[in-house]
């Protein structure tokens, strides 16, 4: 369905704000207006495994929350200036059961969030970007389609629409 990002990433950034008051961190949401078309119960899941991250490995500085478009995509940006990530292990992070000596020092954990968040970005199609440098701060992005950008469709060629609304529908 759509899923009007500046609310959306605002609800789950308030329901993390007292966590990251408590820990002298500024978390920040970007207003935006883009809409996107995903389910937002999994999508919901997914950005608050990130925004957790974001907080819990970042020992001081700040959280930023945003989305841009990028064609017909929106990219969701969850950007912290916190411990890093080393690049050798970009996909072990990912894995089940799996935190670094860093990360368990930091705080405290399972090593499941970011299997959740592999999990569901694959379930919704939705590619997950890891950018990050040791010392300096981790950004993760996921981009999602475009709520608009299937509307724009319906208007320009009705009987593809019918057929592309249909896949999306199987995937929802
Ligand atoms: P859980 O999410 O189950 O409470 P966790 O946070 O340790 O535990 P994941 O979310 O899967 O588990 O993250 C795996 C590991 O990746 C973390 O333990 C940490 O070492 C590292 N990590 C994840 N996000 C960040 C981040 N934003 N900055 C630095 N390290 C991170
Ligand atoms: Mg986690």
């Amino acid at each position: 369905s759509a899923v009007p990002l500046g609310d959306f990433l605002q609800r789950i950034a308030t329901d993390f704000q007292p966590i990251a008051r408590e820990k002298g961190l500024e978390l920040r949401v970007l207003p935006t207006k883009l809409t996107v078309r995903s389910d937002p119960t999994l999508l919901r899941r997914l950005v608050q495994n990130l925004v957790s991250n974001a907080i819990k490995y970042t020992p001081s500085g700040k959280v930023l929350v945003g989305a841009r478009r990028a064609g017909e995509t929106a990219v969701i940006q969850v950007v912290d200036s916190g411990i890093g990530i080393p690049q050798s292990k970009f996909t072990t992070v990912f894995q089940e059961f799996v935190r670094l000596d860093e990360g368990a020092r930091a705080a405290s954990g399972l090593g499941l969030g970011l299997s959740i968040v592999d999990r569901i970005a694959r379930v919704l199609e939705h590619p997950v970007e890891l950018k990050s440098r040791e010392g300096h701060g981790t950004d993760f992005r996921v981009v999602i389609p475009l709520a608009e950008a299937v509307e724009a469709q319906t208007e320009i060629v009705p009987a593809a629409t019918e057929v592309r609304q249909t896949a999306l529908a199987g995937l929802c």
